[in-house]
């Protein structure tokens, strides 16, 4: 099967009770036993529920594994990852990665006795140096928030599979629609679900999905031990937002790619962050590995001024000013000043999250009147 069809039909089946073409939201918490373990399958909804288990199945599907995982968050599925692990053990991730990934690993786990090695892995060759005998996971997010870098997802996996260290792809920038992690040799995709899969603005989710059998045995255990798991309701959503995610991401690569040539001729722009334009230092690596480029840019105004970044995010009008991305409604967000704030500037400035820099999440509405209202804005 096609993506494209997978998206809609992936591991779905008709309701068998009435045929529904869609999966009932089964918003039960129990179910009924003839006698103590006489059910049909499902005892309680922590551990099993059929409408989540019908989005777990699609997850799978459309990231070519073999068994999905849904979680109450993105960060609930991180969380069951980290838990993988034991006191001693070391993980090497990003630097440039998700902040409440960041907070989750130090905030946390460090004080669980788990060892997190922070590094650009842009070059991959760096990655190396950076294990020993207690490096049990690799971490990486491709393309990188805020900054846009392009990870080498099958350059790091071999470097995984060579020294036996787990290595998972926080996939939420690129959806399975741009690149495949699984099929490039990661053991673990994880997906905040709230973004792109959902693509609505209107749920929290977390997604993993495996290959490994054993794998997927271990995370089943901690998503029903550990107990973050989502909703029916919730889960029903997320299954209908996936059905169109193939002509969402198709639209917001288009209206990004638009948007991004925009940026880069504005005379007021000093440097654009998008992994399609032929200057973006990751570019051929992006070539390889994505099918198209994404939605989500980075931008930073000439002078590198603060108060012009907060005068842009505040004029435009289509694009909303809010946390979050991956949406069919535009939004914008000032890194330094919101997901990024807690970092020390010293510390953001390093990986490029400077004062004016501004974070897009180009919606699908229609480009002419997103360029518009980034033109008023720019001023
Ligand atoms: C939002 C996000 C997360 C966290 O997901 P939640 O659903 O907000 O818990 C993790 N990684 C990336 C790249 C994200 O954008």
């Amino acid at each position: 099967m096609k993506f494209n069809t997978k998206t809609i039909h992936g591991g779905q089946k008709h309701d068998t009770a009435y045929g529904a073409i869609v999966p009932p939201i089964y918003q039960t918490s129990t179910y009924a036993q003839s006698t103590p373990g006489g059910h049909k399958g499902y005892e309680y909804s922590r551990t099993h529920n059929p409408t989540r288990n019908a989005l777990e199945k699609a997850f799978a599907s459309i990231e070519n594994g073999n068994y999905g995982l849904a979680f109450g968050s993105g960060l609930a599925a991180i969380d069951a990852v980290i838990k993988l692990l034991k006191p001693g053990d070391e993980v090497i991730s990003t630097n440039d990665l998700y902040g409440g990934s960041y907070r989750l690993f130090t905030s946390i786990f460090e004080g669980f006795g788990i060892k997190f090695h922070f590094i650009g892995m842009e070059n991959s060759s760096k990655v190396e140096h950076f294990v020993n005998e207690n490096t049990k996971l690799i971490w990486a997010e491709t393309p990188t928030n805020p900054m846009m870098n392009i990870i080498d997802i099958r350059t790091l996996a071999a470097i995984a599979k060579k020294h036996n260290i787990l290595f998972g792809v926080d996939n939420t920038f690129a959806t399975p629609y741009l690149q495949q992690p699984l099929d490039l040799g990661a053991d673990i995709v994880m997906h905040s679900a709230t973004k792109y899969l959902g693509g609505h603005s209107d749920v929290v989710m977390g997604a993993l999905i495996v290959k490994d059998k054993d794998l997927a045995d271990r995370l089943y255990f901690i998503q029903n031990a550990s107990g973050a798991v989502c909703g029916p309701q919730d889960s029903f959503l997320v299954l209908r937002g996936i059905k169109t995610l193939h002509i969402r991401m198709q639209r917001h690569c288009e209206n990004a790619k638009k948007i991004a040539e925009y940026l880069v001729d504005h005379p007021k722009i000093e440097k654009v962050y998008w992994p399609g334009l032929e200057s973006h230092p990751n570019h051929e690596i992006a070539k390889e590995q994505m099918k198209d480029y994404g939605g989500m840019i980075s931008f930073v105004t000439r002078g590198n001024n603060y108060d012009d970044a907060i005068r842009i995010v505040e004029n435009m009008k289509l694009f909303t000013l809010a946390e979050s991305l991956g949406g069919v409604e535009s939004l914008s967000g000032h890194p330094a000043s919101m997901t990024h704030a807690s970092i020390p500037k010293e510390e953001r400035e390093k990986t490029g999250v400077v004062d004016a820099l501004i974070r897009l999440s180009v919606g699908i509405e229609d480009v002419d009147d997103l360029i518009a209202d980034l033109e008023q804005a720019i001023g």
